[in-house]
């Protein structure tokens, strides 16, 4: 179980956060064994809103700023690709840049170290 990384998940007051007995009530942060926002760790738009907006530019620093424009080119612009029709080997490359087509086999296409024809 984990908490919602939210920082103001507790004030988002709805009925499963409120805790406590009578007089002495208040809200509190939720707690899931798994969140569907923010990678797992918000539990609603809002909480990952709140978590980007107080957070976002230092964890932007933190793993790394972009500086200079990523480029793709034609040596790093090829993916992997299963067809799921017609006859013959389903696995190909296809270059996303020139959107040239090579044929692959399975093991090629399995091998996780190749990343270009
Ligand atoms: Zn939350």
């Amino acid at each position: 179980m984990k908490y919602c990384q939210g920082p103001n998940c507790h004030k988002y007051k709805t009925k499963d956060r409120i805790r406590g007995t009578k007089g002495a009530k208040f809200y509190q942060t939720r707690r899931r064994s798994n969140f569907p926002y923010l990678g797992g760790n918000a539990c609603s738009m809002n909480c990952q809103s709140d978590w980007f907006e107080k957070f976002g530019d230092r964890a932007v620093d933190h793993f790394g700023r972009i500086h200079e424009p990523i480029k793709l080119t034609e040596e790093n612009a090829w993916m992997k690709h299963e067809r799921y029709y017609g006859d013959g080997s389903p696995f190909y490359w296809y270059n996303r840049l020139t959107e040239q087509e090579r044929p692959m086999t399975k093991e090629q296409y399995n091998n996780t170290s190749l990343v270009r024809p």
